[in-house]
This record gives C-alpha cells, sequence and structure tokens, in this order.
C-alpha cells in the first residue's frame, strides 16, 4: 500500500516533465501588468497598453488555474507583475492561494507592503522578495520616475523586523549603479538580507544593449578586489550562484541571465495576468488558459502542450538579436 502511494507520488510529481527532462514545479503567476513604479528597465518608455481588467484573470480564476497546476505538481508559486500588491483583490488572491499546498512567495516593489504584513503571515509567507537598485534617493527616482525610495527603504527594514526573509533583487547596470555594487555587499554585513544582483536582460522597449550588463564575471571581481568571499552551496534549481563575506549577517549572488543563462536545470512556468501560459521568461509564444478555461475546457492539455514546446535555452532567443516577447512589466519577472 505505501509502496503504491510512493509511486502514485513520484507519477504525479514529475507529470510537468518537458522534451529535455527538466521537471517543472514552479509557478510564476502576474497578478497585473500595471504598476505604481516605472522603472525604466521593465517598462516600455512608449507605447505601454495595459490590458483591459476584463481580460485578467479574477481571484477565482487565479485559484481554480493555479490549483490545475498544483494537481500536476507545482509546489511553489510567486505572485508577480507589474506590481501584485497595487491589484485591489491581492489580499483576497493571497488568502485564496495559501490554500494550496505550496510554498507561497512574491516579488514586489514594496512600495505597498506596510499594509500586507498581517496577509503574509496569515497566508504563511516566509520569504519576499524586493525590487531595490540603489541607495541614493535621487537615483532611484531616474531610475523608477517616481519619488518613493523612502517608502521602500522603510519597507524593507519593516519585513527584516518582522522576520521575512528579504532578497534584494538589483538590476546591475553599467553607468547606472555600477558604482553601488560595493555598497550593496557592505549592506550585507548588519543586515540579513539577501542581496540578489541580476544582469540587466533584453525585453522589447527597454533600451538595451550589451555594453549596459554589468556582466557577473566583473562584478565578481570588483567584490573579490574589496572582500574575502566565501562560495556558498546553491540548491538545486536555484538561478543565484551564492557568495557571503565572513562573519557579515547576509549573503549576496548573481543571477547571470545573460552572460551565462541557467536553463538546463529550469524549473519555471510562468501565467501572465490575462491569463496565457509561457514555459519561459523569453518564450516568444505562448498559450491562452483564460478563455478555453473559461469555455468550460479542460486546461491540463494547453499546460502539456505549451510545456513540450519549451525550448532548450533563453526561449530559443539570442539575444544578439531584438528579442521578440512582451514587456517585462506585462510578462511578470
Ligand atoms: N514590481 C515587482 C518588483 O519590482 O519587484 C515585481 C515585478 S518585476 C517585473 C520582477 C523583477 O524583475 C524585479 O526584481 C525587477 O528588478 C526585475 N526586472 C525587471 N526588468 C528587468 C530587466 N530588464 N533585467 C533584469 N531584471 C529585470
Ligand atoms: Fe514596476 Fe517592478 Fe517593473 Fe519596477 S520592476 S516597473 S516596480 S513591475
Amino acid at each position: 500500500m505505501l509502496t503504491e502511494t510512493i509511486e502514485a507520488t513520484k507519477i504525479k510529481t514529475s507529470l510537468l516533465t518537458d522534451s529535455f527532462g527538466r521537471v517543472h514545479d514552479y509557478l510564476r503567476i502576474s497578478l497585473t501588468d500595471r504598476c505604481n513604479l516605472r522603472c525604466t528597465y521593465c517598462m516600455p518608455s512608449e507605447d505601454m497598453h495595459f490590458a483591459l481588467h476584463s481580460t485578467l484573470m479574477t481571484a477565482n480564476e487565479i485559484y481554480s488555474i493555479a490549483k490545475t497546476y498544483v494537481k500536476l505538481g507545482v509546489k511553489k508559486i510567486r505572485l508577480t507583475g507589474g506590481e501584485p500588491l497595487v491589484r485591489k483583490d491581492a489580499r483576497q488572491i493571497i488568502e485564496l492561494l495559501s490554500e494550496l499546498p505550496v510554498e507561497l512567495t512574491l516579488t514586489t516593489n514594496a512600495t505597498q507592503t506596510h499594509d500586507f504584513i498581517e496577509d503574509f503571515k496569515k497566508a504563511g509567507i516566509k520569504s519576499v522578495n524586493v525590487s531595490l537598485d540603489t541607495f541614493d534617493k535621487e537615483k532611484f527616482f531616474s531610475i523608477t520616475r517616481r519619488n518613493d525610495f523612502d517608502k521602500v527603504w522603510d519597507n524593507i527594514h519593516q519585513l527584516i523586523d518582522n522576520n521575512f526573509h528579504v532578497k534584494l533583487n538589483v538590476v546591475a547596470m553599467e553607468g547606472v549603479n555600477d558604482d553601488e555594487l560595493i555598497d550593496f555587499v557592505k549592506f550585507t554585513k548588519n543586515h540579513p538580507v539577501h542581496v540578489r544582483f541580476i544582469e540587466f536582460m533584453p525585453f522589447p522597449g527597454n533600451d538595451w544593449k550589451r555594453e549596459k550588463v554589468f556582466t557577473y564575471l566583473e562584478m565578481l571581481e570588483k567584490i573579490q578586489e574589496n572582500f574575502k568571499i566565501e562560495k556558498l552551496y546553491d540548491e538545486q534549481h536555484s538561478t543565484a550562484k551564492k557568495y557571503k563575506v565572513s562573519d557579515y549577517k547576509g549573503t549576496f549572488a548573481f543571477i547571470n541571465t545573460v552572460t551565462l543563462p541557467f536553463c538546463g536545470d529550469c524549473n519555471r512556468l510562468r501565467l501572465t495576468a490575462d491569463g496565457k501560459m509561457k514555459n519561459c521568461l523569453f518564450s516568444k509564444g505562448e498559450i491562452d488558459l483564460l478563455t478555453p478555461y473559461r469555455n468550460g475546457a479542460d486546461i491540463e492539455d494547453l499546460i502539456f502542450k505549451s510545456l513540450m514546446d519549451k525550448k532548450e535555452q533563453t526561449g530559443g532567443q539570442n539575444f544578439s538579436v531584438p528579442t521578440e516577447n512582451r514587456s517585462m512589466i506585462a510578462i511578470g519577472g
């Protein structure tokens, strides 16, 4: 009986295996393509058309579609966007998804987290990814086109004080915040945060150029010139190469999507706010799940179809030519 249960579980957990043998158990759900910030690397400066509300998944649709993924083996769900917390029913969505047997987490710009601390706790959220690219108020304004540095700064400290595991996402860009690399590492001295330096990725309308990418190797070299660092163990499927400075409370890592893609171990699937499945951040194609769902169709076959279409690396795209994709804000990072 026990053996049968183990075998059944094994089959169930490996259902979302693509044609390269990669098992997918992590789903990122975008709640909205809207945001209260306007980060230059994320939101196109021109031609940004937001989705109509009627085309977005409702809270119940998100729950129900997520439940299908969980049935197929998803064990971790990250809410993202746009800014997930600007959605009026974000609280309800968090509460609904907390009923699923998954690790629930989110990526946020932390402009609103002060209103959600108790909701996160109630939902069992332990870890929160927060975007912060600079310690400089004026630079924050020039990157995000909004004056919210103080709010974000206070909220990061509030999350830490409330014992959330805070990961700070820093998009590392030459000529923008490369001069703050060392300050971010120093920030880990007395703060138990995990800083993640993300190589600037190309998306339509974000004025990406290879010269603007502050590469993982350049960052590592600069940090090694200033600190004695140790390499930490990287868990399976981790996108980040982790390090720390001995005796510092926090850690840091590099996410080198551009110079050294980590697709071989990818376990991630994405669902856009308008209910399209993307099998990769860089996939050109997407499969509509929401319309068939609304028409009463079974969406499992569509999920498998999208999974089997997944390309071996970076959605089949080559960053040396302009990428065909949605903008980052409309995908959900
Ligand atoms: N609004 C939330 C936030 O800013 O954290 C969640 C959505 S945002 C699209 C998710 C993550 O994508 C953020 O950490 C952001 O820094 C990152 N991101 C956006 N555009 C990027 C780009 N071009 N290259 C690298 N990371 C990017
Ligand atoms: Fe908004 Fe996040 Fe994109 Fe900045 S990175 S514009 S905060 S969605």
